[in-house]
């Protein structure tokens, strides 16, 4: 079968969630035994979110091949549970620079560089290289921004011109919009969907499907309407009803048929009905959990929760592993400090120091290590968290009472965490970090492999500072242990307190890999350590909620 095409674009207003439809989409066709990836097209100008600050764009999301992406990414490896890689997002940014380069190259020379054809041509290219590869029977492209923004007219051209290219049963497009309610009236409204979907046919795009994301059902008169209006057959208008989970979306999906318009649309043989066994087992398991507990996800980006999404998610899916709801409280690190601590952080049954840069409320990342070493509170520090927990224990156990990572403090008496060699000579920002998968082998008896249960593993990194291994031997001998280290370059990886309850520090990302069908072991072995500690600790965890 010849790979087809999907392509995902979106009317109306942002953040309707097409990550999440497609996603869903993606999702009940690999359950019908199909090939699927994602790709997300981005219209902004960088090369990749790399060098976003997390407030303007949420969490940058790291593949096992090292690409600094949209977070969108993470929702497809999570539903998917298939590893996507650089190709998988795509920018402005890229486009331009890729045919810049072979216009200084000559590569167009005597022609002008224009628009069309040169950069929808190169839009084209990669929309089409998923399907070139042969892994795929089918390829779903998310288009992002908002149909009708100056940016993304590119990105819609080049889909006019796949449509028109590609035979009819080789490509799809689905519109998803917004069906507003109001209240005042009582009513929902379908105009925005119309003059959305006009504005994508004057692009020369006719939907095959609309996708409305409502809060009440849609009506047979209101879908009949839209369909009318919209040019597309009846049946084709599906409602996206708020879920009360995202993971729900796929279920809804199926019950609206998209996937089964969408494998007669593209005449693909395989009709069978999906097979979502694991998932429903994970759905009913996150819907009826026997206990509970509260986490601190202590960082300063908490303003947004898209900041800290794949980390959120994995609570959810270790959650249902444990049968438990997690309920997890944003602390700002700014905000905290040895005064408050007790306040913030006696309700809570786990705590969790995220990840990130710059010295911003780093101060307060080391108030919460201090308060869950002390107090036995099971800790799991990630990345920054970790580095922070190398601090935290040199100057108040070893006493370098200035200790600090040179991130900070570049004259530190006792640089614990510091830059990485190879990083010493880079200057350039952009995907220069140590990213993407890396090799670690776990000590024996540590922590770190019980919960693993194995020997090597394989994470995701996205860091420039390091465990500074002369001080390994001092904080070895103090009581907390490097528990796993990268075979090649004898990098920490892991650190843990082995007179603690639960205390681990990872200088990876072990959240980018959770899924529903395959949560993260130390998520899971986290959660389960709160589940304890709030057994052990009615007091601190259940009273003053
Ligand atoms: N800022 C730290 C570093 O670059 C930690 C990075 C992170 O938490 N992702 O090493």
């Amino acid at each position: 079968m010849d790979t087809k095409y999907i392509f995902v674009t979106g009317g109306v207003a942002s953040s309707l969630g097409k990550g999440i439809i497609a996603a869903s989409l993606a999702k009940l066709l690999q359950a019908r035994g199909l090939r699927v990836t994602i790709q997300k097209f981005d219209p902004y100008i960088n090369i990749d979110p790399g060098t976003l600050n997390p407030y303007e764009h949420g969490e940058c999301y790291v593949t096992e091949d090292g690409a600094e992406t949209d977070l969108d990414l993470g929702h497809y490896e999570r539903f998917l549970g298939v590893h996507t890689s650089k190709a998988n997002n795509v920018t402005t940014g890229k486009i331009y620079h890729t045919v810049i380069t072979k216009e200084r190259e000559g590569a167009y020379l005597g022609k002008t560089v224009q628009i069309v054809p040169h950069i929808t041509d190169e839009i084209k290219r990669r929309m089409l290289l998923l399907g070139k590869t042969g892994n795929w029977d089918i390829v779903i492209t998310e288009i992002g921004g908002t149909v009708g923004d100056m940016e993304s007219q590119p990105f819609v051209e080049a889909v006019r011109q796949l449509q028109w290219e590609l035979p009819e049963e080789d490509c799809m497009s689905i519109h998803l919009t917004l069906v507003p309610y109001l209240s005042a009236a009582k009513e929902l409204k379908t105009k925005p969907t119309q003059h959305s979907v006009q504005m994508l046919q004057q692009s020369g795009v006719q939907p095959d499907v609309i996708v409305c994301r409502t809060e009440h059902p849609l009506t047979p008169e209101l879908r009949k309407k839209v369909a009318l209006f919209c040019n597309v057959k009846p049946g084709h208008v599906i409602q996206s009803i708020d879920a009360w989970s995202i993971y729900q979306v796929p279920l809804n999906m199926h019950e609206e048929h998209l996937d089964e318009l969408v494998v007669r649309h593209l005449q693909v043989d395989n009709f069978a009905q999906p097979d979502m066994k694991e998932w429903n087992e994970f759905l009913s398991k996150l819907r009826h959990p026997k206990s509970e507990v509260d986490i601190a996800l202590v960082g300063k980006y908490v303003e947004l929760q898209d900041a800290y999404k794949s980390i959120l998610e994995a609570f959810v899916h270790a959650g249902a592993a444990n049968e438990c709801k997690v309920r997890v409280h944003t602390v700002h690190s700014e905000h905290l400090n040895e005064d408050n601590a007790h306040d913030v952080l006696s309700r809570m049954d786990g705590i969790l120091v995220a990840p990130g840069f710059g010295e911003r409320g780093l101060e307060g990342k080391v108030v919460a290590i201090k308060y869950a070493r002390e107090n036995n509170v099971p800790f799991f520090g990630i990345c920054l968290g970790m580095q922070m927990c190398v601090v935290e224990f040199a100057r108040n156990v070893l006493g370098f009472k200035d200790a600090a990572s040179t991130e900070v403090d570049a004259k530190t008496t006792h640089p614990v965490i510091s830059l990485m060699e190879d990083q010493k000579s880079t200057t350039i920002k952009g995907g220069t970090m140590r990213l993407g998968a890396y090799d670690c082998v776990l000590e024996k008896d540590s922590l770190a492999r019980s919960i693993y249960g194995c020997e090597q593993i394989r994470e995701r990194h996205r860091h420039r500072y390091e465990f500074n291994s002369e001080y390994v031997s001092a904080f070895e001998q103090a009581g907390l242990k490097a528990s796993g280290h990268n075979p090649q370059t004898g990098l920490v990886e892991v650190v843990e307190l082995p007179t603690h309850p639960f205390f681990i520090g990872v200088q990876f990302h072990p959240e980018y890999k959770s899924t529903p069908e395959k949560p993260q072991p130390i998520f899971t072995a986290f959660v389960k350590a709160a589940m304890a500690f709030r057994e052990a600790h009615p007091h601190s965890s259940n009273t003053k909620k």
